[in-house]
C-alpha cells in the first residue's frame, strides 16, 4: 500500500526519500480524500497537493534539515546598543514560512475564501491534507501554522467587532508583508496540566487590561498576536476565574508591548522553531469573549490543536514509513533486499499499521468537525470523543514508529544527517503539548465519556458504518460489531468509578483500536467500490489480531495467512474483494 519507487543512493548506503513525492507515494491519502471531499474540491486541490508533496520530499526537507541545525537566536540589543528584542531565524526557516503561509496559506484555509483559487473556505479534511504533507518535511513550523490558525478561529468566534477588524486580517494573510502570526501562551511554571493554578494577573485600564506575570512555555515566541489566559484581579480561583486575552506584540504606534522574552528553550525536537519564556511587565491586552468563560473558550483552541497534533504525528509516522520502505527496497543484506527478509517484513508491517490507523482517525475526526460546524449535534459529540482519542494514541504511536523506522536504516538511522533522527526527536513532543498523555486520556474517558456521554455517538456512528457497506464479509462485520460494544462498555465502566481512573489510558487505546478497525473496514469497502482494491479492509484484520488480541507468549505469533497478508500489503498491486474476503473471518 505505497508508491515507493527506489530512488538512487550511494553504492553502499541505502537511499533516502529525497526526490520522493509524498503525495503520489501515498495512495491512502488520495483514497481517503476522495471519500470525504466532493469530487470538485478533490479535483481542485489534487494538483496543489501534488506540488506540496514534491516540495516536501525535496526542497522543504532540505530547508527543514538546515533550520533544525541552525536554531533561532534571541537578541536583546541592536548594534547601536539600543534595547530591542528580536529572534534571528536561519533563511531556511524563512523559506519554510514562505511556502506554508505565503504559497499554500495553510493557516488561513479555514478562515479566508480564495486560498489557492478555491472560492470558499476549506473543510478541515482538506486543510489537514496540506498539514499532513507539509509536516512530513517540517514539524517545527507546524506549531506556529496551527496556532496562527487557532488564534484566528478564537478571535472570529469570540472577539468583538473592533478586535476582529484590527487583528483578523493579519492572522489570515498570505501576503508575507502583511501576515501577523499567532501564538497561545497558557503554561506557567505552576501549571501546564493544572491550568487553574496560573498566577498571571490582569488589571483593568480603560478599554483594555494590563498583564503581569510569567509564561513558561511560549512557542512562536515572537508572534504578533498572542492568545493567553490570565486571572482578572479579584476573580475566583481555579479555571473558572480565568479570562481569555489577546496580547499584541506591538502597540498601535509600533512600539513594543511591555513584555520580554527572557530566553529561548534548548529543546530535544522542534529545534527550528522558537519556544521562549516570557515575562509580562504590564503588557497591554484585550479581553476576548466573556471574561468568566476564558478557559472554556480557550479549550476550543486546545481541541483544534489536538486534532492538528494528531495529524502532525501521523505525518511524522508516514514520513518514517516512507524512509523505512525506501531502505528496505534499496539495501541488500545477506544476498537479499531487506524487504524480502521475513523478520524485516513483519517489522515493516508493524510500522505501517499505526500509520494507516492514525490516518483513518484523522480524517474521521476532521470530517466530524466539519459536520459539527455545519450544525450536527451527533457530529459534535463525535468530535468531543474522537479528538482526545486520536491525540492520545497517534502521538504515542509516533514515538515508537519513528524509532522503529530509524532502526530499519541501521546505524545510519541514528546519525543526524538523515531524517529519522530528527523525526524521532520531534515525535516525542506530540504527546506532551496540548495535554500530556494522562491528561488527554482522562479527557477522553472521564469527561467525554463520563460527563458528556459522547461514547453513544461513537457507538452509533460505528454501527451505522458497519450497516452501510455491503462489501464487508458478514462474519467480519459481526466480529467488529461485538468489539464496538465491548470497547464502549469498557470505557463506560472505567468512567463510572473514580477507582478505575488508572485504566483510562487502556480504555482510550481500546476505543482507538476498535474505531480504527471499523474505519479501515468501512473505508476499504468504499475504496473497493470505487476502484476495485480491498487491501485497506485487510488492515482491519491486523488491528484485531495484533492490537486487540494479545498473542500467547508461548506460541508462534503467526496465523497461517500472515505471509500472504504481508505480500498483499507490502506490495503495490490492488487486491480484489474475493481475495481479501478469505482473510476476514
Ligand atoms: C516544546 C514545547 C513547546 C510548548 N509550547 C507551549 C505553548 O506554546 N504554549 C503553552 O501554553 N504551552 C506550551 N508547552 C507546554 C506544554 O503544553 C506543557 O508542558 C504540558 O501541558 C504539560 O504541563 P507541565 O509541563 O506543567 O507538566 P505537569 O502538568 O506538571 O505534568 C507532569 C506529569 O504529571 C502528569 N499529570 C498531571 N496531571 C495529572 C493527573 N491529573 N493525573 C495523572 N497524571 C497527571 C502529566 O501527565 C505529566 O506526566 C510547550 C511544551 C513544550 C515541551
Amino acid at each position: 500500500m505505497h508508491g515507493i519507487q527506489t530512488p538512487a543512493g550511494s553504492d553502499a548506503i541505502a537511499p533516502d526519500t529525497t526526490g520522493l513525492n509524498f503525495f503520489s507515494a501515498d495512495p491512502s491519502l488520495a483514497d481517503l480524500l476522495q471519500l470525504y471531499l466532493s469530487d470538485k474540491l478533490y479535483a481542485h486541490i489534487a494538483p496543489h497537493l501534488d506540488r506540496l508533496g514534491a516540495l516536501a520530499g525535496d526542497h522543504l526537507d532540505h530547508c527543514a534539515r538546515l533550520a533544525d541545525k541552525h536554531t533561532p537566536v534571541l537578541h536583546h540589543r541592536d548594534r547601536f546598543g539600543r534595547d530591542a528584542q528580536w529572534i534571528e531565524f536561519h533563511p531556511a526557516y524563512r523559506e519554510l514560512e514562505r511556502v506554508a503561509y505565503g504559497e499554500f496559506g495553510i493557516h488561513a484555509m479555514s478562515h479566508r475564501k480564495g486560498i489557492l483559487g478555491w472560492p470558499d473556505t476549506y473543510p478541515s479534511a482538506a486543510k489537514h491534507a496540506f498539514t499532513y504533507l507539509f509536516n512530513q518535511a517540517e514539524f517545527g513550523l507546524g506549531c506556529p501554522i496551527n496556532v496562527t490558525d487557532g488564534a484566528a478561529m478564537l478571535l472570529s468566534r469570540f472577539g468583538d467587532d473592533a478586535l476582529k477588524a484590527k487583528y483578523l486580517d493579519g492572522l489570515t494573510q498570505t501576503d508575507m508583508a502583511r501576515l501577523t502570526q499567532g501564538a497561545q501562551f497558557m503554561t506557567e511554571k505552576e501549571g501546564g496540566s493544572d491550568v487553574g493554578k496560573l498566577t498571571t494577573v490582569a488589571t483593568p485600564e480603560g478599554d483594555h487590561w494590563r498583564l503581569t506575570g510569567e509564561k513558561w512555555f511560549c512557542s512562536n515566541a515572537d508572534a504578533a498576536v498572542v492568545m493567553l489566559l490570565a486571572r482578572p484581579q479579584g476573580a475566583a480561583a481555579g479555571t473558572r476565574g480565568v479570562g481569555l486575552f489577546l496580547m499584541p506584540r506591538r502597540l498601535d504606534d509600533g512600539s513594543p508591548n511591555r513584555y520580554r522574552i527572557v530566553r529561548l528553550k534548548d529543546k530535544l525536537g522542534t529545534r527550528s522553531m522558537a519556544s521562549g519564556e516570557i515575562v509580562l511587565e504590564g503588557a497591554l491586552a484585550y479581553a476576548v469573549g466573556k471574561l468568566d468563560r476564558g478557559f472554556i473558550q480557550m479549550a476550543e483552541m486546545v481541541n483544534w490543536s489536538r486534532l492538528s497534533n494528531g495529524v502532525k504525528s501521523t505525518a511524522l509516522m508516514r514520513r518514517a514509513l516512507h524512509d523505512a520502505m525506501t531502505v528496505a527496497h534499496g539495501r541488500v543484506v545477506f544476498g537479499k533486499r531487506i524487504v524480502d527478509q521475513p523478520l524485516a517484513r513483519r517489522q515493516l508491517m508493524k510500522i505501517m499499521l499505526p500509520v494507516e490507523q492514525a490516518l483513518s482517525l484523522c480524517f474521521m475526526t476532521a470530517d466530524a468537525l466539519d459536520r459539527a460546524e455545519a450544525g450536527s449535534q451527533d457530529a459534535a459529540a463525535l468530535v468531543r470523543i474522537l479528538t482526545p482519542v486520536l491525540k492520545f494514541r497517534a502521538t504515542r504511536d509516533a514515538r515508537k514508529v519513528c524509532g522503529d523506522a530509524l532502526e530499519m536504516r541501521g546505524g545510519v538511522g541514528y546519525i543526524e544527517e538523515f531524517a529519522p533522527a530528527r523525526l524521532l526527536r520531534d515525535a516525542h513532543l506530540g504527546s506532551i503539548w496540548e495535554g500530556t498523555s494522562n491528561i488527554v486520556a482522562l479527557d477522553a474517558i472521564t469527561r467525554a465519556v463520563g460527563r458528556h456521554g459522547a461514547h453513544g455517538a461513537l457507538g452509533a456512528d460505528l454501527h451505522a458504518r458497519l450497516n452501510e457497506v455491503v462489501a464487508i464479509p458478514q462474519a467480519w462485520r459481526d466480529r467488529l460489531r461485538t468489539l464496538v460494544d465491548r470497547a464502549i462498555a469498557f470505557a463506560q465502566s472505567v468512567a463510572a468509578d473514580p477507582a478505575n481512573e488508572a485504566d483510562a489510558r487502556r480504555a482510550t487505546t481500546t476505543l482507538y483500536h476498535v474505531t480504527s478497525a471499523v474505519m479501515l473496514a468501512w473505508e476499504g469497502a468504499r475504496i473497493h467500490e470505487r476502484r476495485g482494491d480491498a487491501r485497506r479492509m485487510l488492515l482491519s484484520r491486523l488491528v484485531v489480531d495484533h492490537k486487540l488480541n494479545q498473542p500467547d507468549a508461548f506460541t508462534l505469533n503467526q496465523r497461517r495467512d500472515a505471509a500472504a497478508l504481508e505480500e498483499m500489503l507490502l506490495g503495490d498491486t490492488a487486491v480484489p474483494l474475493s481475495q481479501a474476503a478469505a482473510h476476514l473471518q
